[in-house]
């Protein structure tokens, strides 16, 4: 993707590689992925072991065209044209390599730590620096031990100035980020408790971080936050910014609300400065300080910073899936456009699978450090590999290279506005429209034209914390055990395809739903996993079979009736999945009939049975670990009977999410991941960290009223508040799920930082709540439920389980996915 610095045999001499050069390929895109390959040209892959054995992907990058491979043994498959650089360490190698990069440029570069607020300080120092600096930095928040060699690897002669940001998890890492980024000019952001549990105590993890300035020459510092860390600060020179102390090079010392602004005065060489921000949240706050005392600190004017900070914009990291008119799905990333989130963007649309077409509205991108023939090629290159059936480029540079693009149907305009005035609507039906644009072009318009209008209460779905939580049970599994995820009622409340695109991407092996129709809706989205239908109605046998999916069969009758369908139909070894009842009594064979089972199913032509398996009932539940342990005894020796009977293996499979974390003996061959890939798992405390809730649920306030102590609120009169306060009335109700047993004090929701009991009875669309307590006005968000206000509390308030309250939420609260 870069211009290409390195051949082949450069590389094998800088990693001190062995291995065969079999052709000297010129190098210019480090590859860590493969099922991101879009341009294998001058591609090297790195085969980091992962989660997964990068050497498993080997054969993938070499058929999608990659030559150039460093790994730490040789593979096992034939790659006749492939340079297979052989060196101890993969990932050591990585580094090594963007160690070796960076030292080949004397830029002036600026390194961000901190345990909050990194890729915001990181994105806003950009933003500001921008306008008179060639700046390189981090894409996204790529800061990690991968992240960051692949940052730096993109430092070109064209910049003069580099801004990266390093993240760590314990201690030991931050040494290899320092020698990659050797930073001359260090800021450090805000600590807090992220990422505490990979450190023995607080002055550990300072320790750590600031090991990244150990080579600097100037930190930037708050000083409250470091006052008991002073003698950690090795930097010859310091800028330290403060609210108390007023010989600090920056002493903030008057802070006020103007409107939707904040505006601050300080103390800078004696004099007295300003600046107002477009925000007002405390961690922006904080955050525009950090930006502002390194403007100053490395010799901004202060006049020129502040007339920066006013126009800082928001920072999105991420892309949002959301329902689009005349059935399309809209991706909206119209905050930012690069090279690197294009692609990233591009990855994600190419995962849609629910429609036959894609298109891609583009503005020009600006800040490359490329020339424009350059970058647009590369842009034509990327459209071109992930498929886009349509483009449309707006900007006047996109378009003078109008002719570079090889795409179906493609279509330029100078800018939004045109592009705008002529859009109709109705030539946009059933297709995937990523909407991505940089700022200046207001990309915001377009995409408010393409996505429904929804109501103000929406489920906010996090696909990264999805992807976290799947990660996280698969590190749990032994080598070689399958998953099946569990997207049955509408993926507990989460969605369907949106989900399953990710899950099928991501190569989980199964998927498992209720009924027939929910599989039918995942096969016309384009998913192509096999599924399984837990359910199984004889009156759907003929979707199963026209859709692929795959029934569980649980009783003599059921199996009956699916052996006459297909012997009618004349379908043979058509797969199934036999269940077992080892104590749940819900469906499946009992012990005593899986005699007369093997029996049927001895030398069967019409079926094959793809698995056998079990449900426990209190996986989480020390008090009945007994019980578990008859159902384990009870499930082996079924299908132990089984397979003898059928003479070939099965896949057999016990546990769900809580038997995963506590049955580690019983994985067998797969297991049916459901609640935990949610973020809710009965065997791992909340306040643990590993499981990240996935939805947010979030409404709005429609009115504020002053209510006299006393007054009666709601039907049947049954709130009050004991003092004269203020009630909000919210846009939430039981038909949203928002159950009646919420009400009346029991439940409470989240209000700009504070929990609001209810008052009086929900009711069917609405509910009031008591924000006596709380700054608040019409409009203003309030939080049912998130990763903070969890959903394990709220059925706790009314006694039921995380389940009940996720696939409550009614189809009318508009889902919105978001990925990072
Ligand atoms: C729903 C379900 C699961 C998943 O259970 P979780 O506790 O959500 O992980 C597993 N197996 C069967 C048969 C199920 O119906």
């Amino acid at each position: 993707m870069y211009k290409s610095r390195y051949t082949t045999a450069q590389v094998k001499q800088i990693l001190n590689a062995t291995g065969d050069v079999v052709n000297d390929n010129p190098i210019s895109l480090l590859i860590t992925d493969s099922r991101r390959i879009s341009n294998p040209s001058g591609g090297l892959f790195f085969a980091l072991s992962g989660r997964r054995n990068g050497h498993e992907f080997v054969a993938e990058a070499y058929n999608a065209g990659v030559r150039d491979f460093v790994l730490s043994a040789k593979p096992e498959g034939y790659f006749p044209e492939a340079n297979l650089l052989i060196v101890d360490n993969v990932l050591a190698a990585l580094q090594h390599l963007a160690t070796h990069h960076r030292a080949a440029f004397n830029l002036p570069v600026i390194g961000v730590t901190g345990s909050n607020g990194k890729t915001i300080v990181k994105e806003w120092l950009y933003q500001l620096m921008s306008p008179d600096k060639n700046v390189v930095r981090n894409p996204k928040s790529y800061n990690s031990q991968i992240g960051v060699p692949l940052s730096v690897w993109q430092i070109n002669e064209k910049n003069d100035l580099g801004i990266f940001e390093a993240g760590v998890s314990t201690t030991g890492e931050m040494d290899k980020l320092e020698a990659i980024i050797q930073p001359e000019i260090g800021v450090l952001t805000h600590i807090g408790s992220a990422h505490d549990e990979g450190f023995a105590d607080r002055d550990e993890k300072v320790a750590e971080k600031l090991r990244l300035f150990k080579n600097s020459r100037l930190l930037i510092y708050n000083y409250e936050q470091m006052l008991d860390y002073k003698k950690l600060i090795a930097t010859p020179e310091t800028f330290i910014w403060s609210r108390k102390f007023n010989q600090a090079d920056l002493y903030v010392f008057s802070e006020a609300v103007i409107s939707k602004n904040y505006y601050m005065r300080a103390v800078f060489k004696g004099k007295e400065i300003e600046c107002i921000i477009p925000f007002r949240d405390e961690a922006s706050i904080e955050n525009a300080v950090i930006c502002w005392a390194t403007m100053l600190a490395i010799g901004y004017d202060p006049a020129v910073a502040d007339d920066r900070l006013e126009r800082l914009a928001p920072v999105s990291m991420r892309l949002e899936l959301k329902n689009g008119i005349n059935d399309c799905s809209i991706i909206d990333d119209t905050y930012n456009s690069d090279i690197q989130s294009l692609e990233i963007a591009l990855n994600f649309l190419s995962q849609q699978n629910q429609h036959q077409k894609k298109t891609l509205i583009l503005s020009d991108i600006y800040q490359s450090g490329l020339q424009q023939d350059v970058l647009y090629k590369q842009v034509a290159e990327l459209i071109k590999a992930r498929k886009v059936d349509k483009f449309i480029g707006v900007g006047t540079a996109m378009s003078s290279y109008r002719d570079d693009f090889e795409v179906a149907e493609k279509q330029f305009y100078p800018d939004t506005t045109s592009f705008l005035a002529q859009l109709q609507t109705q030539q946009y039906r059933n297709e995937t429209i990523l909407v991505k644009g940089s700022r200046s072009f207001e990309f915001e318009r377009i995409s408010q034209v393409f996505v429904q209008k929804a109501h103000e209460t929406v489920m906010e779905i996090n696909l990264n914390a999805m992807l976290n939580n799947l990660n996280y049970y698969r590190s749990k599994l032994k080598p070689g055990v399958k998953v099946m995820a569990m997207v049955k009622a509408f993926s507990y409340g989460s969605g369907t395809y949106e989900l399953a695109n990710i899950l099928q991407y991501n190569k989980v092996d199964y998927l498992a739903v209720a009924y027939a129709d929910e599989g039918v809706s995942l096969r016309q989205a384009g998913i192509s996993l096999p599924i399984v239908v837990l359910n199984t109605e004889v009156g759907a046998f003929e979707k199963l079979t026209s859709f692929k999916l795959e029934p569980v069969i649980y009783s003599f009758g059921l199996f009956d009736e699916f052996i006459k369908y297909v012997q009618d139909s004349n379908i043979f070894n058509y797969p199934v999945h036999i269940k077992i009842d080892t104590g749940m009594h819900r469906l499946g064979f009992e012990g005593f009939e899986v005699e007369t089972l093997c029996d049927m199913l001895e030398e069967n032509p019409y079926v094959r049975v793809q698995s056998v398996f079990s449900h426990l009932v209190a996986s989480d539940a020390a008090e009945h670990d007994l019980f578990t342990k008859k159902q384990i005894d009870l499930f082996e020796k079924a299908y132990i009977e089984i397979e003898d009977a059928l003479g070939y293996k099965v896949i057999k499979h016990l546990c769900n999410t809580s038997g995963i974390t506590r049955w580690p003996q019983a994985q067998y061959d797969m297991v049916r991941l459901g609640i935990g890939l949610y973020g809710v798992d009965g065997a791992i405390p909340a306040d643990e960290g590993v499981l990240q809730p996935i939805a947010t649920l979030k409404t709005s306030i429609s009115q504020v009223k002053k209510m006299p102590a006393g007054e009666t609120v709601s039907y049947m009169r049954n709130g009050s508040l004991a003092k004269d306060g203020r009630i909000a009335t919210v846009r939430i109700g039981y038909a949203d799920g928002y159950l009646r047993a919420f009400g009346n004090g029991v439940g409470c929701m989240l209000v700009n930082g504070v929990l609001a009991p209810t008052v009086g009875n929900i009711t069917m669309d609405m509910c009031m709540i008591d924000v006596s307590q709380v700054e608040v006005k019409e409009g203003d968000e309030v939080i049912v439920f998130n990763d903070k206000l969890r959903i394990e509390e709220l059925a706790k308030q009314i006694g039921t389980i995380p389940y009940e309250i996720l696939t409550n939420i009614s189809q009318r609260v508009k889902r919105v996915y978001f990925y990072e």
